[in-house]
């Protein structure tokens, strides 16, 4: 909401061109405008879980018990039950947990765009304030290419290893970290990014999750109907094709929450200071809901609905669920609070705000609207081979399904191809939300405006009612548009052979 506190910094940011705003910005992101207090200062550990859909989570009400240590984790610390993503694509909502920035303000507004060379991340401001940077991630394509890597003293993805196009398992990334910070001396404050990328497709967990027998089966089934907006005609009407799906799915889930769970014993034992956990995750996932498998197309609210849990280790926070929303652009000044590093007050411009009042108390709380957005589509994504729908492998049905787990990566691979042909929407997409509400404006598609307390599934589209709360809604969405207006100049993109890898996952800009 715009104060009148912040609205003259608003006004005069709309005023300034993206040059201006970005020196502005580097003259409050690097120090100029900050004094660090460095007396307590905690390690900072950073998990990112690529594609998690927040009620995929048992501290989010799931009914399988896909993540007993994020859990635990989550009742000893602090959840925010309403953390909204700042986009449905990976490298635009990491740049934006990094830097504090709307997508359109960093750059990044799809995979294979850069972040622009002025915007300062959390890495660089506490790479020169005494911090100690680390980031492990599980993905080469991604985040060099994009220029996240900047500020982090050790970055390692695959590439790191000579793997220029490979993905490493939860387990790898995480066995790098540990291996990492044991041989680090623990004189200085450490910021340590872990990205983990398990959750993503294909979904070839080690492990499949498993109910314990058939009665739990049937109840699990009848829980994604009744609880999660499953739609089994997205599934042929066969129960064991959504269970083949969500087994799959909460298989890599299962694995995350063990890797977490690990690297977190083991920097207990490696480190002496306390440490502050922030896991969240870059985006959701279709899964069927509203005809979609996969993300990146849409906004709704299985695509930004993400956890966002804080933990201390010396239990500088009081236990808490908090419903007041909270956005991934909020997860920047929080960490450079949390290292005595205070941004200051709130604008339009810093598009997030710290959480820390809200980390000791929710009477901070207040009525909020948070902000997401889409990549502009022109054009259909180019279909390679990669991306033809057709395979020859026969999707068999029921119990059969069970019979391998070759029949059921057939049957995931197919809906994954069919998904990736068809990954476009055309126009922009933007998205505000609040515990109740959601407003999805699509500039070449009818606006949807859903109440989630009477339709959580968001089906049935309100729009244009002319109910003062999509009004409300409308003047803020109009107010963000007029600052991103500001920001809006061509992309620069990565090089051809990054661009290529991206296609080929088709992920194309
Ligand atoms: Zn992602």
């Amino acid at each position: 909401m715009v104060t009148d506190n912040n609205r003259p910094i608003f006004m005069l940011m709309t005023t300034l061109n993206v040059g201006v705003l970005a020196a502005a910005l580097l003259a409050i992101a690097c120090g100029t405008l900050v004094s660090c207090k460095t007396d307590v200062r905690p390690d900072l550990v950073l998990v990112t879980v690529d594609t998690f859909r927040a009620d995929h989570l048992g501290c989010y009400g799931y009914f399988r018990n896909t993540t007993p240590f994020l859990d635990s984790l989550a009742n000893d610390g602090i959840i925010f039950e309403n953390a909204i993503a700042a986009s449905s694509t990976t490298v635009p909502s990491h740049a934006t947990i990094l830097s504090g920035l709307h997508p359109s303000q960093h750059g990044a507004r799809t995979n294979g765009e850069l972040v622009r060379s002025g915007v300062r991340t959390v890495a660089e401001i506490l790479s020169v304030s005494g911090y100690q940077t680390a980031a492990f991630v599980s993905t080469s394509a991604n985040f060099r290419p994009a220029g996240l890597d900047r500020g982090f003293h050790c970055f390692e993805d695959p590439g790191s290893q000579g793997d220029k196009t490979g993905i490493f398992a939860a387990r790898t990334t995480v066995d790098r970290a540990i291996e990492w910070v044991s041989r680090e001396e623990d004189d200085q404050p450490l910021f340590l990014w872990i990205h983990l990328w398990d959750p993503h497709t294909p979904y070839q967990p080690e492990q499949m999750f498993t109910d314990r027998n058939e009665t739990e089966a049937e109840q699990f089934v009848e829980f994604m109907l009744r609880e999660r907006c499953a739609d089994l005609g997205f599934f042929d009407g066969d129960p064991w094709k959504l269970r083949t799906v969500m087994d799959a799915y909460d298989g890599e889930v299962k694995a995350v929450d063990d890797a977490v769970r690990d690297l977190f014993d083991h920097i207990g034992k490696l480190r002496r200071r306390p440490a502050v956990w922030v896991v969240t995750g870059d985006h959701g996932e279709g899964l069927g809901n509203h005809d979609w498998f996969l993300h990146g197309r849409y906004l709704y609210r299985e695509q930004l609905h993400v956890p966002l849990i804080v933990h201390a280790t010396d239990d500088r926070f009081p236990c808490s669920r908090i419903s007041t929303p909270a956005a991934h652009s909020d997860i920047f000044p929080t960490l450079l609070e949390l290292a005595g590093c205070p941004v200051g007050g709130s604008s339009d411009y810093r598009a997030g705000r710290s959480l820390l009042p809200l980390l000791m108390t929710e009477s901070q709380r207040d009525h909020r609207l948070t902000f997401s957005e889409r990549r502009r589509f022109g054009r259909p994504p180019a279909r390679g081979p990669g991306h033809d729908p057709e395979i020859s492998v026969e999707s068999p049905v029921g119990r059969e399904l069970y019979d391998s787990e070759d029949q059921r990566q057939a049957y995931v691979a197919r809906l994954i191809r069919r998904h990736l042909a068809d990954n476009f929407e055309i126009g922009q997409a933007f998205a505000v939300t609040d515990e109740r509400y959601t407003l999805i404006h699509r500039t070449e598609l009818e606006d949807l405006f859903f109440d989630r307390s009477l339709d959580p599934c968001e089906r049935h589209n309100l729009s244009g009612t002319n109910s003062v709360a999509e009004n409300r809604f409308r003047e803020r969405l109009a107010e963000i548009l007029t600052v991103l207006a500001e920001s809006a100049q061509d992309a620069e993109l990565a090089d051809p052979e990054v661009l290529e890898q991206l296609r080929s996952l088709g992920y194309v800009p």
